[in-house]
């Protein structure tokens, strides 16, 4: 064979075989759904409720600082050496009370315990979250918040027949649920600065900007904003992290995409803690007010309260 042919054969099998290698990607932050745990819902309006009776009687005060102790189950397996890495769990902290500081909501480190399980984060997620249910069942500690530090998959990437297929878990928390008492983290994301707060802003009762399953659409002009999508009117309608290819990193926006038929683009808030785009340029991550009042109200209520220091 001449090697001109071979130099040929050799290009086509090449250019073959990256075409077959195509990489999917399954980058979820969260593992969070809108109503895995069943309570949500009944939960969400009671808060809304109370949200509403204090705005009428003129009793919204923020004077007061609401501190959460906080038990850190530190997740290992068995037959492994013991190593928390406490240095990293005080930085997460300190960036979940940074950002939850304009709530004046406080959390600090009463206790981290040691639990030893082969689960990982991936795991609890399976089966409709049964194992989650039961792990939380069986080290869940009553009246406190805990929040369990998990391992991770080493092999965050697969390879199959189809190409490779990638995926990391960065946390979950039921929504405002009294099913348990606990927020997961992956330990690849301890010192992140958006997963740790992304994951207790569910804990304590907002749902994603792009929500829809649990109350429906919410329209791109806002109208229904009140009832609809993440029931918050200061954060826009989101289409969803399907759509980030319009997102301008730079700018930190959307740019041109909208529903077919309509005539507004959607102009999601690219850098909040509950979307799932990736950080924006020179720019933090932020609450909108209103869903600081929601995290205000839910830590003030009956349904955070048992949490209290
Ligand atoms: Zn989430």
């Amino acid at each position: 064979m001449s090697v001109r042919i071979f130099l040929l054969i050799f290009a086509v099998l090449f250019v073959t075989s990256i075409h077959a290698q195509e990489a999917k990607q399954n980058n979820n932050i969260c593992k969070s759904s809108s109503s895995a745990a069943g309570d949500e819902k009944s939960n969400t309006q009671y808060l809304q409720q109370l949200m509403k009776q204090k705005r009428t009687r003129g009793i919204v005060s923020w004077e007061k600082r609401i501190v959460f102790p906080l038990r850190i189950g530190f997740i290992q397996a068995p037959g492994t050496p013991k190593h928390t890495r406490q240095f990293a769990i005080s930085s997460t902290i300190d960036i979940l009370n940074e950002a939850f500081a304009e709530a004046n909501v406080e959390f600090y480190i009463t206790q981290i315990d040691v639990i030893y399980t082969d689960l990982k984060i991936d795991d609890l997620s399976l089966g409709a979250y049964d194992l989650y249910d039961q792990f939380s069942k069986e080290h869940d500690i009553e009246d406190m918040i805990s929040l369990y530090l998990f391992d991770y998959d080493d092999q965050l990437c697969k390879e199959s027949s189809g190409g490779v297929s990638c995926g990391r878990t960065g946390g979950f928390s039921y929504i405002l649920s009294n099913r348990t008492s606990n927020i997961v983290l992956s330990k690849f994301d301890l010192e992140d600065h958006k997963v740790v707060v992304h994951e207790f802003g569910h804990f304590f009762g907002l749902y994603h900007t792009f929500e829809r399953d649990q109350f429906g659409r919410e329209l791109v002009s806002g109208d229904n904003c009140a009832t609809t999508g993440d029931i918050i009117c200061d954060t826009p309608s989101d289409p969803g992290p399907v759509y980030e290819v319009y997102v301008n990193y730079s700018k930190c926006r959307m740019i041109g995409y909208r529903d077919a038929g309509e005539d507004v683009d959607y102009t999601p808030l690219i850098n909040n803690y509950m979307s799932y785009y990736k950080p924006c340029f020179m720019k933090e991550y932020t609450f909108t007010p209103m869903q600081l009042e929601v995290i205000r109200a839910a830590a003030e209520s009956p349904l955070r309260m048992r949490f209290w220091e």
